[in-house]
């Protein structure tokens, strides 16, 4: 797909913008959207700015029967100086497409949507809020359109972007969470799909999201879909270990996804002489080492908390207290530096912001 020309159709009345000291999540869209179609015949084509609104679809559209649909999430930020950054957005089209790969959809031109994304934000740039800890929430999500109920890759599909103001995520100051160690349900097998964004990962994801809450805890944590021993991720999040000083997580396996948060941390604690050991972890090492005091800190990394301290976990019917459930000083490092550039407060040595 070369680059096409992208058409914009701006929306003649505006809609009142929610007041961002109590924006929820992904409650609140902005004025426009951005869509663009594929057939066989001509590709991924007619990339374009629409006024947001509702869509009209057939009801035996593939993606609401197999599933056959990606999505990813990123943010804009808006910094003191009034710039707008988008944190390592290619990254998210790189994964988009490798999402795509494995879903059997086409894959798309990463450089081209990053200019159309772009464009995009540009237009709609009143809906960056700037009160500390908020931002724009970046939705780009495919879907299989085809008529008919064959089980089969789809042969038309629709790409669209939509853009939602996003609060704090930690409103009251950052409180670590506790978590459930999930040893029935799994989210994801080896050879399976764990490691693309698509919708039944996260929707076969809500059975044990249900009886964590139910046991008070604010996430899952995941563990492999083979033993149910070695640990995977933490709800949407991936997950690090600090034991004995030194920093660790599960390796990729193709069955965790590959998180941006995670590819940021590692980065970053490299840069400080901090190698990160990837590798096996298992929930019997992380208990024995919480049980013998070596196990520093848990916190799960994730574009939507940037760094979430966990202070608890449940395993087993049994409640493990960490870090006298309070949030370790690797976890506040990691916290302050990335939102720092993300929001371009602090220097950008990487180069991951886009402004
Ligand atoms: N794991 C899963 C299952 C996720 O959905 C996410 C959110 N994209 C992550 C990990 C974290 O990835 P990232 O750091 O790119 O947001």
């Amino acid at each position: 797909m070369a680059q096409q020309t992208l058409e914009v159709t701006q929306a003649t009345t505006l809609k009142e913008k929610p007041d961002a000291a109590t924006l929820e999540f992904g409650k609140h869209f902005s004025d426009h959207m951005f869509m663009m179609n594929y057939t066989s015949e001509e590709g991924w084509h007619h990339p374009r700015i629409v006024p947001y609104q509702p869509l009209t679809m057939d009801p035996s559209a593939m993606v609401f029967h197999y599933g056959q649909t990606v999505f990813e999430g990123l943010k804009a930020y808006r910094s003191s100086d009034g710039h707008v950054r988008l944190f390592r957005p290619e990254e998210n089209f790189r994964r988009l497409n490798q999402s795509c790969d494995r879903l059997c959809i086409p894959t798309v031109n990463e450089e081209a949507m990053l200019d159309y994304l772009k464009e995009y934000v540009k237009l709609d740039k009143e809906w960056i809020p700037s009160e500390p800890g908020t931002s724009l929430y970046i939705r780009p999500f495919i879907i299989s359109t085809e008529p008919t109920l064959d089980v089969s890759p789809s042969r038309t599909y629709t790409l669209m972007i939509i853009l939602s103001p996003v609060g704090s995520f930690y409103k009251g100051g950052i409180d670590p969470v506790s978590i459930f160690v999930e040893d029935e349900f799994t989210r994801a097998a080896p050879g399976g799909t764990g490691n693309a964004k698509t919708a039944g990962n996260y929707s076969g994801a809500y059975k044990a999201q249900n009886r964590a809450a139910g046991h008070q805890k604010a996430q899952v944590l995941w563990l492999d879909g083979v033993e149910k021993r070695y640990i995977e991720e933490v709800g949407s999040m991936n997950v690090f270990f600090k034991i004995d000083g030194e920093i660790h997580t599960p390796a990729l396996n193709g069955s965790i996804l590959e998180g941006i948060t995670r590819k940021s941390v590692i980065e970053l604690l490299e840069s400080e002489g901090m190698p990160v050991r990837e590798r096996k972890i298992s929930i019997d090492e992380i208990i024995a080492a919480n049980e013998s005091g070596s196990l520093q800190e848990v916190f799960g990394t994730g574009t939507a908390a940037v760094i979430s301290p966990v202070g608890g976990l449940e395993y087993k019917d049994r409640d493990y207290v960490i870090n006298n459930g309070e949030m370790g000083e690797t976890a506040s490092w990691l916290h302050e530096t990335l939102v720092g550039i993300q929001t371009g407060e602090l220097d950008d040595p990487f180069g991951w912001s886009v402004v």
